[in-house]
């Protein structure tokens, strides 16, 4: 079974729509996400359209402000002051990666913590690992939900995440966690990873490499997630990190690269986005 993250994220967004329309009601406005866009890097520039275009679909205002790469660090994090002040903001996202001369660390550290709509803030790392309340890290929580439409259980399996990043893996890791699956994070030290990964359940792929899951690496009947974003050496299209034709008949579900955990990592911006206003507007 293929789960389709753009019908999923679909739903997600209908949903959105329709909460905007009534809060418009009652609280007088439209939630407002604020995303910071450094520099022209082709895969940036569509990443912060993608979001201007669902934000615009599901009623929010939206405000991207571009920003030539030769801004200061310092600069940015002014800036960033500035929309923390702003009380018609409610999100912020600043758009990875940042040219060399800024810390992304800072930065990301420079956005209210409430207004933090990416789930990036170490405040809000800190609340996901003590499991308090917090905002979920996007491509994280679609992941969740994902699983939970296509109906896999997830207590008491066994989960492999590849990939140990804090924007995914880990985090992907902690919620698999959190449902009550036995974990297993695989890294690129990870000895004889196909033994690791054929064991799993649950198997999470988030490498930045194209096609390197293959058949033999998946377990008969496991579910297969990908997160991976990548262009395919030989048509130069875009592929996951799974080699979605070799491993599809040996999973019991499978996302494709596009339309699995793209789609769904940009619907829960869109919910997160409405967690922020809503704490803003009842402050
Ligand atoms: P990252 O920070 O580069 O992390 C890659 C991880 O893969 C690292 O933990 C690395 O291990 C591990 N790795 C690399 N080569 C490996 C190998 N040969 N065997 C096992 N593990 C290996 O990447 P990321 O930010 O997590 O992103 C991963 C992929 O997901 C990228 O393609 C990215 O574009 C995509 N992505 C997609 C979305 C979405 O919404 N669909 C969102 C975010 C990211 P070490 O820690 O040992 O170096």
């Amino acid at each position: 079974m293929i789960i389709s993250g753009t019908e999923l994220a679909k739903e997600i967004k209908q949903d959105v729509a329709k909460r905007v329309a009534e809060y418009k009601v009652e609280y007088g406005r439209e939630p407002h996400l604020v995303v910071i866009l450094v520099g022209e890097n082709p895969a940036s520039v569509s990443y912060v359209t993608g979001k201007a275009k669902d934000s615009a679909e599901v009623g929010f205002k939206n405000t991207t402000i571009r920003k030539p790469d030769t801004i200061s660090e310092a600069e940015l994090i002014e800036l960033i002051g500035q929309l923390n002040e702003d009380r018609s903001v409610d999100g912020i996202l600043v758009q990875l990666p940042l040219p060399k001369h800024i810390s992304e660390e800072k930065v990301i550290e420079a956005i209210n913590k409430e207004k933090d709509v990416d789930g990036f803030h170490p405040l809000n790392v800190a609340s996901l690992w003590q499991k308090l309340p917090c905002l979920l890290p996007c491509t994280p929580k679609g992941i969740i939900k994902l699983l939970d439409k296509a109906g896999v259980e997830i207590a008491g399996k066994k989960a492999v995440v590849i990939g140990r990043s804090n924007i995914v893996g880990l985090p992907v890791a902690k919620l698999l966690l959190d449902r009550n699956a036995t974990v297993t994070i695989a890294h690129s030290r990870t000895q004889n990873l196909a033994e690791v990964t054929r064991q799993a359940d649950i198997l999470v792929v988030a490498i930045g490499r194209a096609k390197f899951v293959t058949a033999d690496m998946v377990g008969e009947g496991a579910a297969v997630i990908d997160v991976g974003v990548n262009r395919d050496p030989e048509s130069g299209k875009l592929c996951g990190d799974v080699d979605f034709e070799a491993c599809k008949d040996k999973a019991s579900v499978i996302t494709p690269v596009p339309g699995g955990v793209g789609p769904m990592t940009r619907a829960c911006l869109m919910e997160n986005t409405i967690e922020c206003y809503l704490n803003n507007i009842k402050k």
